[in-house]
């Protein structure tokens, strides 16, 4: 099986495997205490979480608090219902974390349109009143990188905070260092499932979504998972010490796909854009045909929803694509453990099989 569909999720790195062990051992060792317990084995788990909330801020800007949650959803939700803002615009092309999350808060927010290239215009005028504003750092469906420094500064003109949803690009780009407030997910940047975080700017503050114990500076009530923030900032601390030969790999792998499907047309900018995120349509294509033709080649349809629903996608749709279009694309995600005979394969194999269609 080749997996290319790393924007839904990446593999967990053995670093961040072997860093989760410890806290998922049995009675004999103690890893199972509980991390607010103020005895011995409860603080040696509150340390491991620590140690891990130093090793996720290392990935993002200074002069902030990380804060832990179950998920990016959550901690998108955290953002934008704890703020206690009405005054809302977001991206077209946010994750629905954001879009969803924004419009049960306020049902009429300002949309921030995006060009065919999949990026928001830096000088796109902000609503009147506008009290926050939501921009990802990359696109999760075409990998289109937004201007946030340029984005965060207009909102900030604008009396507004900026919060980035950097779940597609922790880890793998600089941190968006003049964000309020940013999200991450662990199992986008090689961690494990069922955790997130919130970074918030010093000054900030949040009314919590979860009531309870008081845990996470009263944010986010609940027992942390000490295996999980040792296996998120293990993954974390690797993610930045790879960042750059991440990077260059990918970029390597996207141009080797990128040649064998050279006469498809690529959805997003080409230039502006995280190479390990390919996004492509043909005209005619069934994708539903090319998936179950290909049943050794994990990747995503470039135009389903997040929830499979087979909605034509809000993305591929804001930036100009027809829904015949958009439903004939497809998304090849991929990252640090694929390797360039897997790409060539694949894309080797898309081909055929599209070519049996007659297209
Ligand atoms: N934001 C983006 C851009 C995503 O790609 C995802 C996951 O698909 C999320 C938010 C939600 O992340 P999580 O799975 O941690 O809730």
């Amino acid at each position: 099986m080749i997996y290319l569909d790393y924007q839904a999720t990446t593999p967990l790195a053995p670093e961040a495997r072997d860093a989760m062990l410890p806290w998922l051992s049995g009675p004999e060792a103690m890893g199972f205490a509980n991390p607010h317990s103020p005895h011995r084995p409860g603080r040696a788990a509150a340390a491991a979480v620590e140690v891990a909330r130093e090793q996720v801020a290392s990935l993002l800007p200074a002069g902030g608090r990380v804060i832990f949650t179950g998920s990016a959803t959550e901690a998108l939700n955290l953002a934008i219902q704890g703020n206690g803002a009405t005054g809302l615009a977001v991206s077209a092309i946010e994750h629905a974390a954001v879009l969803d999350t924004a419009r049960a808060v306020q049902p009429d927010i300002a949309i921030l349109p995006v060009g065919a290239d999949g990026l928001v215009a830096a000088d796109t005028p902000l609503p009147e009143g506008v009290e926050l504003v939501a921009v990802m750092q990359v696109n999760n469906e075409i990998g289109t990188i937004q201007p946030v420094a340029k984005l965060a500064h207009a909102a900030h003109q604008a009396g507004a905070l900026f919060l980035c949803d950097a779940v597609q690009g922790a880890g793998k780009l600089a941190a968006p260092a003049e964000a309020d407030m940013i999200a991450l997910s662990a199992h986008k940047l090689y961690g494990p499932k069922g955790i997130g975080a919130l970074w918030v700017r010093d000054g900030i503050t949040l009314m919590p979504l979860i009531h309870g114990g008081g845990q996470e500076q009263g944010l986010r009530s609940g027992t942390l998972v000490p295996a999980l923030c040792a296996g998120f900032g293990m993954a974390a601390k690797l993610a930045r010490e790879r960042m750059d030969e991440d990077a260059a790999h990918v970029a390597v792998l996207w141009q080797a796909a990128r040649a064998i499907l050279s006469d498809w047309t690529l959805n997003g900018s080409e230039r502006q854009r995280w190479h390990g995120n390919l996004n492509l349509w043909r005209d005619g294509l069934d994708v539903a045909r090319l998936m179950s033709d290909l049943r050794d080649v994990a990747f995503s349809a470039g135009s389903a929803c997040a929830s499979g629903s087979g909605r034509t996608s809000h993305v591929l749709t804001a930036i100009g694509l027809t829904a015949a279009q958009a439903k004939s694309s497809i998304r090849l995600g991929f990252g640090r453990y694929s390797t360039l005979t897997e790409i060539e394969d694949a894309c080797a194999k898309i081909r055929a099989a599209a070519a049996t269609q007659g297209v």
